[in-house]
């Protein structure tokens, strides 16, 4: 079986075990059926995610113009805290940056490897904590944009990381925390103007078990630009990475934009 594909990140749903999709254009591929099995990933080319144009990938699935000039793009997504929408300001697209700024966003704590803060759309729950491969998340604050999200964040990343080890994460070496009791602590460090947001009585943490037969001991990453074929039998997915026999992983997120085909044997 041989799928032609346009890498997208994987589309996950939380269910006992995260189910994976990966979408094939006219289908969406099941990825937990194929553990166990022998794949193949080979690069075909590249198709930026934006303008369809077949031009090299510079970040994020998108052509170095894509992303110096698209509105998806803009500094605010990675740096919540610079968003300007709520003022009325304009980044790149103003009504893009409303509709996405200007509603309910969330503050979280998520155990991936180590306790870390993070912010995402509240519609993008629990989607954002898989896709960081995260253990347990609780949520700490909701606020009404993206604004009031990233100022939060930022006070406090002075008490907790907003990092986590990727390598750690994938071979499953968590560190033991109390997600309620750290959220407890953090909240004295809630910037006054999102203080009214904290969730009182939260204690719902949510725990996330990822499709792995076997963790990895050893990491090495398999990247489509240095590499341009690669093939192993699937041991697991976590966050949005793929898990080898062999240790290799291949992180699918930071392949958007790259064709590929995909052989199932
Ligand atoms: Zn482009």
């Amino acid at each position: 079986m041989q799928y032609q594909v346009v890498l997208k990140k994987m589309i996950t749903e939380l269910d006992e075990e995260v189910q994976y999709y990966l979408d094939t254009e006219n289908n969406f591929l099941n990825l937990n059926q194929l553990l166990d099995k022998e794949l193949e990933i080979s690069f075909e080319g590249y198709q930026c995610l934006c303008c369809g144009k077949e031009k090299k990938i510079f970040r994020q699935g998108f052509c170095y113009e894509c992303f110096y000039e698209s509105a998806q793009v803009g500094d605010w997504i990675m740096k919540p805290e610079l968003s300007t929408a709520h003022k009325g300001i304009e980044d790149r697209d103003l009504a893009y940056e409303k509709k996405v700024q200007l509603q309910p966003h969330v503050v979280y704590l998520a155990l991936s490897s180590n306790v870390k803060v993070g912010v995402t759309r509240k519609t993008q729950v629990p989607t954002r904590w898989i896709d960081q491969g995260a253990s347990k998340a609780i949520e700490i604050v909701e606020v009404p944009n993206r604004y009031l999200a990233g100022i939060t964040e930022v006070a406090l990343k002075d008490y907790v990381s907003d990092k986590t080890s990727w390598q750690k994460m994938l071979k499953n070496e968590i560190v033991d925390a109390d997600l309620i009791e750290e959220r407890e602590k953090l909240k004295t460090f809630i910037p006054e103007e999102a203080k009214n947001y904290f969730l009182e009585n939260n204690g719902k943490i949510t725990e996330i078990t990822y499709p792995v037969l076997t963790f990895p001991k050893k990491i090495k990453s398999f990247n489509l630009e240095k590499s341009h074929v690669y093939s192993g039998k699937l041991k697991g997915i976590k966050g949005q990475y793929l898990i080898f026999e062999d240790g290799t992983v291949f992180n699918v997120r930071n392949s958007e934009g790259y064709k590929v085909f995909i052989t199932i044997k």
